[in-house]
């Protein structure tokens, strides 16, 4: 279990993030909705140890994990697939794969072949083109190979800034029901989204943020079904 309580967080003299309080279980898809702005990469970034928190506590399985360094986060199981994708698009498919392992340096060969393998199974169209460069991939198809490496690194807590960003809307529902599929996995999986629809669509519960605070929480169904969010968030009145 992935616990936030009371963080707060900002650059400079600026504090961005405000009492935030957050949860997410394994198997679980929780969405994080928010305008641009509204502190959401912020939050990811301290959960996996981008960003120091200046207070509250971050706990993964109860342990604190606040504090440490983006390394020490992976090992402890926590990984962000940024915003951007951020893949490479200069090395292949497998470098950019192998990568995301790169904690977990004793591994050998045959359990690193097997991670792939297992890492990409949701992802059927990236194994028969490992060998080609990552550049050779359209934006979605790059999408899922940053998420198959983030699992690369065997988390516990998988978390997902905006991978809708940039998609064709094809694409976009193509990601959203991969990112679905992964449920099965057992994985706490944080989705932080502007494309609020879509992820409410996919996930059991939800929060919106508004200027680095936590609004409105609950079940993605209840908080789709609020006036509010759907003034603000979903284009409608
Ligand atoms: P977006 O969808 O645009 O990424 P977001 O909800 O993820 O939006 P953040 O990127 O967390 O929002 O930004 C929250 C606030 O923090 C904004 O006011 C932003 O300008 C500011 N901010 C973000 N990164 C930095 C930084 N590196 N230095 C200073 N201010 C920053």
């Amino acid at each position: 279990m992935l616990e936030v309580r009371k963080l707060s967080a900002g650059y400079g003299n600026d504090i961005v993030l405000r009492d935030v309080d957050l949860t997410v279980a394994p198997g679980e898809i929780v969405a994080l909705i928010g305008a641009n702005g509204a502190g959401k990469s912020t939050l990811v970034k301290c959960l996996s140890g981008l960003l120091p928190p200046r207070g509250g506590t971050i706990t993964l399985d109860g342990e604190r994990i606040d504090g440490l360094s983006a390394r020490a986060c992976v090992l402890r199981g926590v990984c962000l697939v940024p915003e951007g994708r951020q893949t490479f698009g200069g090395l292949t498919i497998d470098a950019n794969l192998r990568l995301g392992a790169y904690v977990h340096s004793q591994l050998d060969e045959a359990s690193v072949q097997n991670l792939i393998d297992e890492s990409c199974r949701p992802f059927p169209a990236l194994l028969p083109r490992r060998d080609e460069p990552c550049a050779n991939l359209s934006g979605g198809q790059q999408q899922m190979l940053a998420v198959a490496r983030g699992l690369m690194s065997k988390p516990k807590a998988l978390m997902l800034d905006e991978p809708s960003l940039g998609l064709a809307p094809a694409l976009v529902s193509e990601i959203f029901r991969l990112i679905a599929d992964l449920r099965g996995r057992g994985l706490a999986i944080l989705l932080s989204e502007q494309n609020a629809r879509q992820s409410l669509a996919i996930s059991d519960r939800a929060y919106v943020i508004e200027n680095g605070r936590i609004v409105a929480c609950g079940t993605s169904k209840d908080i789709l079904a609020s006036s509010d969010v759907a003034e603000k968030y979903l284009g409608v009145g």
